[in-house]
């Protein structure tokens, strides 16, 4: 069987599932509530870079959402965004993007809101800079993820952890901005397996080896010298971030503080030579006894509520279970529900703990600019979002979203 037909049931899925996808946009985007002729504007900090360019890529020709503005270095600042991006991505970049010129980290743009891919040198100090000055900030960076007043979100695991935006601006003195991020690229697939599993039987300990893509450390990235037939065992900072970020997604938002899920955790990150991709092997511990069955179906049958499911990049499954022994593998599965879906396989008894199976999800979709995008959307739909009054605009804005 090819892998195709296990996701859509015939040989041209990417472009069967770019298809329907587009149309769940028009249909969704002329809803009732949601008014399609007014986009929110978004510009994207770090635009230049890996995940960046993911999220210009996204943005062209999202139902909700219109890309105004780009911003990255001194390097690229002044120049045109086709000018300045070494692009990596195989579709062309976006007619929409290719004039915009690049800015500064002024946080003076035309825009409703931020998607920030910055480097992690920068990211910390310039996404307050935004939120101060009223942008929402929807961060991929790693540097506010665990600030005690900061959502850490994957809309299908924690969206109740958005009640901590009032009391984070309230902290910080921010009037209409404020800051969520999404998880690690490594954590995001974890955590959404872990989440059926948590639901059903609850989580005692996890044990995970991962086999990461080196797409993951941005471009250029790891030296070809070093990676091209090789494996290296460390990724700087990944192990702490697996083994912190999925107490905190998996934990709750009490009112005042986020309560850690408390699980035993313990993370052996590895990059290897895969472009996209990241691979994982875990064990889990169970707080309940569940058969294998039972475990399969639990993961198999996670599905999202329907306010989620309307989201225009949300899947009403975002875990895709396979059969086969050898399966999931990055060249063949990553880009599974337009790589925003987690896929699992080999889904065995272990020894040791109770349960494993193996992970594949695309780091810069799934775990970077698709989460992020998918953060904006729950952000929009719940009213987060608003049109920004220009002083050019200001007898136009008004609210986009319920
Ligand atoms: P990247 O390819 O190295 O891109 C970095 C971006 O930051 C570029 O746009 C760059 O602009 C900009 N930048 C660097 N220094 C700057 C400065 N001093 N002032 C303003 N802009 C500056 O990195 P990436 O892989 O896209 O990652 C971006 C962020 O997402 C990082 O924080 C990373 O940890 C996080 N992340 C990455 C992944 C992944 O799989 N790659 C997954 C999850 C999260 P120029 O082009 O002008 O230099």
């Amino acid at each position: 069987m090819s892998s195709q037909s296990q996701y859509g049931g015939d040989s041209n899925m990417q472009s069967k599932q770019a298809a329907s996808s587009s149309e769940k946009h028009v249909e969704k985007a002329s809803t009732p509530g949601r008014r399609a002729e007014k986009k929110l504007r978004a510009g994207v900090l770090g635009a230049t870079g890996i995940v960046g360019q993911r999220l210009v890529s996204l943005l062209a020709g999202h139902p909700w959402f219109e890309l105004t503005e780009v911003a990255a270095s001194e390097r690229s600042s002044g120049k045109t965004y086709a000018e300045a991006v070494r692009w990596h991505l195989d579709a062309p970049i976006p007619e929409v993007a290719r004039n915009l010129v690049v800015k500064g980290l002024d946080p003076s743009l035309d825009c409703d809101f931020v998607f920030s891919a910055l480097d992690s040198s920068v990211a910390g100090p310039a996404e307050e800079d935004f939120a101060r000055a009223g942008y929402p900030v929807v961060s991929n960076c790693r540097n506010h993820r665990m600030d005690p007043d900061v959502p850490l979100l994957i809309p299908e695991v924690n969206a109740a952890h958005l009640d901590a935006i009032p009391l984070q601006q309230k902290n910080r003195g921010y009037d209409t901005g404020f800051i969520v991020t999404n998880p690690n690229c490594s954590t995001a697939g974890l955590v959404l397996v872990l989440k059926p599993l948590a639901d059903a039987f609850g989580l005692e300990k996890i044990f995970v080896v991962t086999l990461q893509a080196i797409s993951g450390a941005g471009y250029p990235g790891v030296a070809s010298m070093d990676i091209q037939g090789n494996v290296v065992p460390f990724i700087s900072g990944e192990e702490e971030k697996m083994e912190a970020e999925p107490q905190k997604l998996l934990g709750k938002w009490d009112g005042s503080r986020f309560v850690d899920a408390g699980i035993g955790l313990s993370a052996h990150c590895n990059r290897v030579p895969v472009i996209d991709g990241h691979l994982e092997c875990i064990s889990v511990g169970l707080k309940k006894i569940a058969s294998l069955d039972e475990v399969r179906e639990a993961i198999r049958n996670f599905e999202v509520d329907a306010e989620l499911a309307s989201l225009p990049t949300a899947l009403r499954n975002p875990v895709v279970v396979l059969d086969e022994e050898n399966r999931p593998q990055p060249r063949r599965d990553v880009h599974a529900g337009n790589g925003m879906a987690a896929v699992v396989g080999r889904i065995r008894e272990c020894p040791l703990l109770d349960v494993k199976l193996t992970l594949l999800s695309h780091n810069l979709v799934r775990g970077a600019a698709g989460a992020a995008l998918l953060n904006a959307e729950l952000l929009a739909a719940r009213g987060f979002l608003k049109h920004r009054v220009t002083s050019s605009e200001s007898h136009l804005a008004e609210p986009v979203s319920q």
